[in-house]
């Protein structure tokens, strides 16, 4: 393709054989739509099913996919960032492999974006398919973020969204390793607004995305943006000795002007239990923080690119 790119589109994919097929379609649709020139960059995050091979096999026949392909897994922000380091479009989107994320949204993100907007993003109005539990719980998490922080981040808004090429290049700028890239979005600023949208459900195929991850994520979330939790150990401190300081006298004057004398192996236990808890989770909060400092120390690149399969005909091999 001759022309400079006007958009990159980038897809983060992981084990979604079942799936991509369908998204190729559904992608390839509305960007011909547009009648401008563009890319469709999928960054494989190490999927073990046949994810890659299909992929590859696009990459072969249609000169707008190109495949990143990573050494490993390394997350779903991760495979972002990546995808935006090597975008070239005009404005990039993320965009989920899954089709919760309609495609079609894409078209408005873009008009916005000519009308000027840097960042576009959806925001979910519903969420179908999705257990109530992931729901509350993200509903949940994203108030308790704002909560947290200075920033505003936009509730209920995961990483679909377009990014003007100077916001992008701001991004890929920032060179933290636990990254939340949402969070970033926000941090950067520029002219943002919103496009409401319902999320489908997953195509086929379960969520990539268990437990454990989303745990990983919102702890990103927080401790990216957030000093409050480390304040958190001095507020308690100060409530607890205070309130240690009233049962003191308590203690006296009950020794000193009554008869009575105070029994309680089980008070005792329970606060035993109680302070000791609250002390390691402060202490395990503490570890949260100094383990991303150590990460960060470590000066380690954030993935690790094996190949990368354009039908032109550079096959580069790049470590950042
Ligand atoms: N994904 C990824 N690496 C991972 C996990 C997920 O690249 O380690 C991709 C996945 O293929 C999908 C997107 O991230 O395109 C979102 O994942 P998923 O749909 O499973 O998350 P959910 O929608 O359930 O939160
Ligand atoms: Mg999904």
């Amino acid at each position: 393709m001759s022309q400079p790119i006007q958009y990159s589109i980038v897809v983060p994919v992981y084990n979604e054989e079942e799936v991509i097929h369908e998204t190729y379609r559904r992608l390839k649709e509305v960007m011909i739509s547009t009648g401008e020139a563009y890319e469709l960059l999928f960054v494989n995050d190490g999927s073990r099913d046949h994810t890659a091979e299909i992929l590859k096999e696009y990459s072969q026949k249609d000169e707008t996919v190109i495949l990143l392909d990573f050494s490993r897994n390394f997350g779903h922000q991760i495979a972002i960032t990546a995808g935006m380091d090597y975008s070239r479009g005009k404005a990039v989107v993320v965009i989920d492999a899954d089709l919760q994320d309609p495609p079609e949204l894409i078209l408005d993100m873009i008009e916005k974006w000519k009308q000027g907007y840097d960042v576009v993003y959806a925001k979910r109005t519903k969420r179908k398919g999705e257990t109530v539990f992931k729901k509350q719980t993200a509903k949940m998490f994203y108030r308790f973020l704002n909560s947290m922080t200075d920033i505003d981040i936009p509730l209920d808004t995961g990483d679909f969204r377009l990014l003007d090429r100077r916001v992008c290049d701001q991004m890929n700028n920032l060179q933290e390793k636990n990254r939340f890239v949402r969070g970033l979005v926000s941090w950067v600023g520029f002219k943002q607004i919103a496009v409401e949208y319902e999320r489908d459900e997953r195509l086929a195929g379960e969520s990539k995305y268990p437990l454990k991850k989303m745990l990983k994520l919102s702890i990103d979330g927080i401790t990216s943006f957030s000093y409050k939790p480390l304040k958190l150990a001095s507020f308690a401190g100060v409530a607890f000795s205070g309130i240690g300081f009233i049962y003191l006298l308590v203690v006296l004057y009950l020794k000193l002007f009554t008869n009575s004398t105070i029994t309680g192996w089980s008070s005792l236990i329970v606060a035993q239990l109680f302070f000791s808890g609250f002390t390691l989770f402060i202490l395990g909060m503490i570890g949260e923080y100094i383990g991303r400092i150590y990460d960060e120390s470590k000066h380690r690149p954030l993935y690790i690119v094996s190949d990368v399969y354009q039908k032109m005909p550079e096959k580069k091999r790049m470590y950042r």
